[in-house]
C-alpha cells in the first residue's frame, strides 16, 4: 500500500507546487499590469499635455503675427476696405474678418452675407466698452465658431475692432499638422472638437483605444488634445499575452514533469520486479538442485550397504543415479549458461549439422522419466532434412529444455510429440504437448528472463525461469527464433526455426 501511494504522493506534491507557482506567477502579472498601466498613463498625460501646448502657442503665434500686420496696415492714412483685403489675402489662416469703428460702423466687408450679419451683431455684443479702452484680445464664441476679436489703435478714425474667424482647413493644414506630425511611440495623438469628434489624427485611429484627454486651451475652448492606444497594445492586452505565454510554459513543465515522473515509476517498478524475480531465481534453482542430490544420496547409500536382492535392481539404481546426475548437470549447465550469457561470454560452436540425431539423443536422455511419469512420445522426422549450421550441444540444450517444460506443464493428458520437418532451407523442429498451455497474453514475455507465468499454474512446479530465455538465446545465435502456439487447457507447441546456409 505504502509503495503504492509514494507516486501519489510525488505527484500531488508536484502539481501543488506548480499550482501555487502558477498563482504566484498570475498575481506578480496582475501587479504588472497596473503598474504598467499607472506608468503609461503617466507617460500618456506628458505627451498629450505637451501636445496641447504646442498647438495653443502655435494658434497664438499666428493670431499675433496677423494682428500686427494688420495693425501695421491700418496705421497707413489710405487704409481702407483694399487694404484689408490685400491684408486677407496674405492670411489663409482666416476666412471671415470684421473690422468695425468705434460707433460701430462696419469697415469691412463691404456687404455680408445673413451669417455674416449675425456674427457682426455677436460681435458687437460681446465687446464692452472697457475693451474698448483697455484694448488686448480675447476670443469670442458666436454662430458655432470661435472669433478672435482685438481692438487695434487706427489712424484717423481712433481705434478699430478687428474680428478674425478660423478657417477649419487651414487650422488642420497650417497648425494641427505641421504641430502633431512626426509624434514618436506607438500612441497616437488627435485633436477633438468640442463636440468630442475627432477632427485630425496624426496617424489613421482604426481600432485604437483613447487613453485620456487633455484641454487644449482658450486658443480653440473645449477642444481637447487626445491620445490613442493601437488595439493590443495595452498593458492590459500584454499582460494577457505573457500570462498565455506562461500559462503554456507551465503547462509544458508539467507535462514534462508527469512524464519523467511515469517514466522514473516504471524504471523504478521494473527494477523492483527483476530483483524480486532474483531473488525467486536464487531459491528455485537451490530448491531444483536439492531434488536430484537427494535421489543420489539415497540410491548411492542403499548401494553402498549392498541390501539389494537381486542384479536387475542394482542395475536399475545405477541408472537412476546416471539419470538423476544428468538432470542435475543440465541443472547446472542451465545455470551457467545462463551467467556467461549475461555476462556476454557465451560462445558458440556452430558448423553443418544433422538435426536428426540430436533429436533422438534427447528423447533418450529423457526416456526414464518419460516411462516413469508415463508420458507417451510421438517421434515424426521427415526425411528430407538439409544439413543446417548448428552448436550439437547448444541445440540439445535448448530441445531438453523444450522436453523438460512439456513434461513439467503437462496435466493428466501425458502425451508428447517431438517433430522435425523442412522450413525452408532450414530445418524446424517442434515440441507439443497437450498439457495447461500458454495465455496468448503470456506469450511474449515467457521468453524473458527470470520470468513464469502467474503463480496458480506455475505454482508447484519446480523451474528457475531461465530455461526458454536459454532457448531463445541459443536459436537467435543460429540466426533463427522461437515461436510458441497452442490454446490454454489444450496444450502448447513450441517451434525452433533454424535456418540453413544462406
Ligand atoms: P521454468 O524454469 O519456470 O520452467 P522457463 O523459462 O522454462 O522457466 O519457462 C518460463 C515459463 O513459461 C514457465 O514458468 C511456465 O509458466 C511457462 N511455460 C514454459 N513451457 C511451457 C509449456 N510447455 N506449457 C505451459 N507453460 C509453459
Amino acid at each position: 500500500m505504502g509503495a503504492r501511494r509514494a507516486p501519489l504522493l510525488i505527484f500531488g506534491a508536484v502539481f501543488t507546487a506548480a499550482f501555487v507557482l502558477a498563482a504566484l506567477g498570475y498575481l506578480s502579472l496582475r501587479r504588472w499590469e497596473a503598474a504598467a498601466e499607472l506608468q503609461l498613463h503617466g507617460q500618456a498625460r506628458d505627451t498629450a499635455a505637451m501636445a496641447a501646448e504646442k498647438v495653443e502657442m502655435a494658434v497664438v503665434r499666428a493670431e499675433q503675427d496677423a494682428i500686427a500686420a494688420l495693425q501695421t496696415a491700418a496705421l497707413a492714412p489710405d487704409f481702407g476696405a483694399a487694404a484689408v483685403e490685400t491684408w486677407k489675402a496674405r492670411q489663409p489662416l482666416f476666412d471671415a474678418v470684421f473690422v468695425l469703428d468705434r460707433q460701430g460702423r462696419v469697415l469691412y466687408p463691404v456687404g455680408w452675407t445673413r451669417d455674416e450679419a449675425e456674427l457682426i451683431t455677436a460681435l458687437r455684443g460681446e465687446i464692452s466698452q472697457g475693451f474698448w479702452d483697455r484694448g488686448g484680445r480675447r476670443h469670442v464664441e458666436a454662430g458655432g465658431h470661435v472669433i478672435l476679436a482685438a481692438v487695434i489703435p487706427g489712424s484717423a478714425r481712433g481705434p478699430l475692432l478687428v474680428g478674425l474667424r478660423r478657417d477649419d482647413e487651414a487650422l488642420h493644414r497650417d497648425i494641427l499638422r505641421q504641430t502633431l506630425d512626426g509624434t514618436e511611440g506607438k500612441a497616437a495623438l488627435a485633436v477633438l472638437d468640442r463636440a468630442g469628434r475627432p477632427i485630425f489624427s496624426a496617424r489613421p485611429l482604426d481600432r485604437a483605444e483613447p487613453v485620456l484627454t487633455v484641454p487644449i486651451g482658450e486658443a480653440l475652448p473645449a477642444w481637447r488634445v487626445a491620445l490613442y492606444q493601437p488595439a493590443g497594445l495595452s498593458p492590459r492586452d500584454m499582460v494577457r499575452r505573457q500570462a498565455m505565454i506562461f500559462m503554456a510554459a507551465l503547462a509544458l513543465l508539467l507535462v514534462v514533469i508527469a512524464g519523467g515522473l511515469v517514466a522514473t515509476y516504471r524504471l523504478v517498478r521494473r527494477e523492483s520486479e527483476i530483483a524480486r524475480l532474483k531473488s525467486d531465481f536464487v531459491a528455485n534453482v537451490s530448491h531444483d538442485l536439492k531434488t536430484p542430490l537427494a535421489l543420489i544420496r539415497m540410491f548411492a547409500e542403499t548401494l553402498e550397504m549392498d541390501r539389494l536382492p537381486d542384479e536387475r535392481r542394482r542395475r536399475e539404481y545405477y541408472r537412476v543415479l546416471t539419470r538423476e546426475s544428468e538432470r542435475l548437470s543440465r541443472l547446472i549447465e542451465n545455470v551457467l549458461d545462463f551467467s556467461r550469457i549475461e555476462s556476454g561470454r557465451q560462445r558458440y560452436d556452430i558448423a553443418a549439422g544433422v538435426v536428426e540425431p540430436i533429436v533422438h539423443e534427447v528423447i533418450e536422455s529423457f526416456r526414464h522419466p518419460l516411462d516413469q511419469q508415463g508420458f507417451t512420445v510421438d517421434v515424426a522426422i521427415a526425411p528430407d532434412l538439409p544439413d543446417v549450421p548448428l552448436d550439437g550441444d547448444a541445440v540439445k540444450q535448448a530441445l531438453a529444455n523444450l522436453v523438460d517444460n512439456a513434461m513439467k506443464y503437462s496435466g493428466d493428458r501425458r502425451h508428447l510429440r517431438v517433430a522435425a520437418r523442412r522450413d525452408g532451407d532450414g530445418v524446424a523442429v517442434e515440441v507439443a504437448d497437450q498439457g495447461i498451455g500458454i495465455p496468448v497474453s503470456e506469450r511474449e514475455r515467457i521468453f524473458e528472463k527470470f520470468y513464469r507465468i502467474g503463480q496458480s499454474e506455475t505454482q508447484g512446479r519446480r523451474g528457475s525461469g531461465v530455461g526458454l530465455a536459454l532457448v531463445k538465446h541459443i536459436v537467435e545465435a543460429h540466426g533463427g527464433r522461437v515461436t510458441v502456439d497452442g490454446r490454454p487447457g489444450e496444450g502448447s507447441r513450441f517451434t525452433l526455426h533454424l535456418p540453413g546456409v544462406s
